[in-house]
C-alpha cells in the first residue's frame, strides 16, 4: 500500500503514519524527519535547508524532489510506504507522478487552526532520540525530561508561536491546494483529526480500508 498522509503540519500525520506503518509494516518517510537529521549532522542538505525551517517556510521543492527519490528506491519501499509531509506543494506532486509512483490512498487530517497552533506550541521533542510530547495533552512521566532517554526536551524553533502562524499561513496557501489535486484522482480520504489518538486511528484505518 502506498500511502501519503495529508494535513496542516500539527494535524497529528507523523503520530498516525507511525501507527499505520506499523500495522502495515511498511516504512514511514518523513521528510520533515530527513531535514532536521541533516541539520543535526551539519550535511550540505542540512545547511541548505536550515534558513527555511527556521522560519517555517518550505524548502525548495528540487531539494526536496531529491531526498524523496533517494530515499524511494531504498528496497524497503518496495512493498509500500508511507509519505508524512511530502508532497507539499503541487510540483511536488507532480514530481511523485512523473516518477511513475501509483498512490493507493491519500488521508487529509483535518484539524481547526486554532486547535493547531496549541498543539504546536506545546509540543516539546527530544534532541537526542526525537521522541514527542506535550505540555498539557502528552506530559512526560518528569517534566522537561525525555521518559525513553533522559535528554531534556526542547522546543523545535518552529514551533515558536510567531514561526506557527507562518507555517499556517504557508500550508493553507501552498499545502491545501493538493486536496483538489487528489480529490480528482478519486484517491482522497478527509479524515477529522480532533479526539483522542485511538479514535483518529480508528478513523484513518477506515478510511485506508474503504
Ligand atoms: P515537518 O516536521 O513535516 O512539519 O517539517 C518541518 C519543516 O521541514 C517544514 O516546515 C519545512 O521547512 C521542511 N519540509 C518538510 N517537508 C517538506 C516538503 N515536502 N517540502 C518543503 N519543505 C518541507
Amino acid at each position: 500500500m502506498k500511502i501519503i498522509f495529508l494535513g496542516a503540519p500539527g494535524a497529528g500525520k507523523g503520530t498516525q503514519a507511525e501507527i499505520v506503518a506499523e500495522k502495515y509494516a511498511i516504512p514511514t518517510i518523513s521528510t520533515g524527519n530527513i531535514i532536521r537529521e541533516a541539520l543535526k549532522n551539519g550535511t550540505e542538505m542540512g545547511l541548505k535547508a536550515k534558513a527555511f525551517i527556521e522560519a517555517g517556510q518550505l524548502v525548495p521543492d528540487e531539494v526536496v524532489i531529491g531526498i524523496i527519490k533517494e530515499r524511494l528506491a531504498k528496497g524497503d519501499c518496495d512493498n509500500g510506504f508511507i509519505l508524512d509531509g511530502f508532497p507539499r506543494t503541487i510540483p511536488q506532486a507532480e514530481a511523485l507522478d512523473a516518477m511513475g509512483i501509483i498512490i493507493d490512498r491519500v488521508v487529509d487530517i483535518e484539524v481547526p487552526d486554532e486547535a493547531i497552533a496549541e498543539r504546536m506550541t506545546g509540543r516539546r521533542v527530544c534532541p537526542d532520540c526525537g521522541a514527542s510530547y506535550h505540555i498539557v495533552n502528552k506530559k512526560p512521566e518528569k517534566e522537561g525530561i525525555c521518559d525513553s532517554c533522559g535528554a531534556a526536551l526542547v522546543q523545535r524553533k518552529d514551533d515558536a508561536p510567531e514561526t506557527v502562524a507562518d507555517r499556517l499561513k504557508v500550508y493553507h496557501d501552498q499545502t491545501e491546494p493538493l486536496k483538489g489535486y487528489y480529490e480528482k484522482t478519486g484517491k482522497l480520504k478527509i479524515v477529522e483529526g480532533l479526539g483522542s489518538v485511538a479514535d483518529i486511528t480508528a478513523r484513518v484505518l477506515k478510511a485506508l480500508e474503504d
